[in-house]
């Protein structure tokens, strides 16, 4: 069996022939017929000469593949071929850990409700391509911390895939195995985090990811990440999660719920929309919530995010000479805000944290649901139905 990898293709439904990328790639790799223009697969180093040329954007579609599409298929293209699921010919050998890793994520969802579906708008996602028996080992880009809070370190490590395919979608995790054993003498169990970047990479054809990890005291895998040096090697599985997955429609209106790392995802999909969408969606609005502004992972960089692309509601629950605020607390006070979004079928909720956020958001959503005269639990599930509904708490 060949290992997967990330072929570059160009959408022909987008694509309007000027043939730029042609006449720009460097080794010749993309030609053209009466019908489309499309890039050799056995010729294409993945150079990217072609990509900031194109002046539709149609240049920059990607599918990670075991069998690459041939010029033949590509040139009889009408549009484009879905991702294909190739995850059940990348099963891991280490059926155990992968149920781990299916248990935890599981767990993480549970606040559902119910089984979450994903946005009928996201994209087909790659899952379980890298497992604990074949991890893909990434290199340290930089490890910045984000908080100045003393007692409350969280970074932002940037991962380089080290030329290996490596897709994800804004939402999904990965794991990281810790090095060395537990007291057992067992290899320690990948730990799942965030992907906080987003699908094109923290910068755009850079080929890397980023994650947003808190130190926890004693934390084997934690502590790991956070003191990790720039060049270091990490073995990472994944990438996993189907289902809290961001809606490709930009019309579509998305209300995001976090606390502390749980702003990860929340970080992806904003700089999805920035990067795709311009101002120009059907809006976003988090409410975001830390002890402290010191202690709030983004602070700064969240700061020059324009209102007209996210609406900020930044809560704060033990800063001086403030009253203390949750998530919740600041979504009653927004009742009306938050009751015309439930409203909307074009809305999508995301909320992401530590599980002890759960009881006060579907409190405060029950009590927000009320005033419209209406019920949570099937007002929820008719969301989670839809794919429209979606909790990742740990
Ligand atoms: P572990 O070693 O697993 O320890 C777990 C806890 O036990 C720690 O809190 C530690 O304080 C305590 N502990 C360990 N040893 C001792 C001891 N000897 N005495 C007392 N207490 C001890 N985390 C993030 O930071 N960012 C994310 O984006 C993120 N995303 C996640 C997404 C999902 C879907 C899930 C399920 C989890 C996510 N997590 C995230 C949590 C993450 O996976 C880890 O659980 C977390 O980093 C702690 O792992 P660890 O190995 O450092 O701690």
């Amino acid at each position: 069996m060949t290992a997967p990898f990330k072929q570059h293709l160009i959408d022909p439904e987008i694509c309007i022939r000027c043939y730029t990328c042609e006449m720009t790639c460097p080794i010749g790799a993309i030609h053209h017929d009466d019908n489309n223009v499309v890039v050799d697969p056995e010729a294409c180093n993945l150079c990217m000469d072609c990509i900031p040329v194109c002046p539709t954007g149609s240049i920059d579609e990607w599918r990670v593949v075991n069998t690459a599409y041939s010029l033949e298929e590509q040139f009889d293209w009408e549009e484009l071929p879905d991702q294909e699921d190739i995850s059940a010919d990348t099963q891991s050998e280490e059926g155990e850990v992968d149920e781990a890793v299916a248990r935890l994520l599981a767990e993480a969802h549970a606040g559902a409700g119910g089984a979450s579906k994903p946005p009928v708008s996201a994209t087909k996602p790659v899952i379980n391509m890298y497992n604990l028996g074949k991890p893909a080992t990434l290199i340290v880009q930089g490890n910045y911390r984000l908080t100045d809070d003393p007692d409350h370190d969280v970074r932002h490590i940037i991962l380089e895939t080290n030329g290996l395919p490596f897709p994800v979608l804004e939402g999904q995790s990965v794991g990281v195995i810790p090095p060395g054993t537990d007291a057992t003498g067992a290899v320690h169990l990948p730990r799942l985090y965030s992907v906080s970047s987003p699908r094109d990479g923290e910068r755009p054809g850079y080929h890397n990811i980023s994650l947003t990890v808190k130190r926890e005291l004693d934390g084997v895998a934690s502590n790991y990440l956070c003191d990790l040096e720039k060049g270091s090697k990490v073995q990472v599985t994944g990438p996993f999660g189907g289902t809290f997955l961001m809606p490709n429609d930009s019309d579509a209106r998305i209300l995001m719920i976090c606390t502390g790392t749980g702003s990860a995802p929340m970080r992806a999909f904003t700089m999805q929309r920035q990067r795709t969408c311009r101002n120009d969606t059907g809006g976003m609005t988090m409410f975001f919530g830390a002890r402290t502004p010191e202690s709030l992972p983004y602070f700064g960089p969240l700061g020059k995010v324009p209102n007209s692309l996210l609406k900020q509601h930044l809560v704060f629950s033990r800063a001086p000479d403030q009253p203390k605020q949750y998530v919740q607390d600041r979504m009653l006070a927004e009742t009306g805000a938050v009751a015309e979004m439930l409203d909307d079928p074009a809305t999508h909720i995301y909320i992401c944290g530590l599980k002890g956020m759960e009881d006060g958001v579907e409190s405060a959503l029950t009590q927000i649901a009320a005033t419209m005269g209406a019920k949570w639990a099937p007002m929820r599930a008719a969301m989670r139905e839809a794919g429209r509904y979606h909790v990742e708490t740990y």
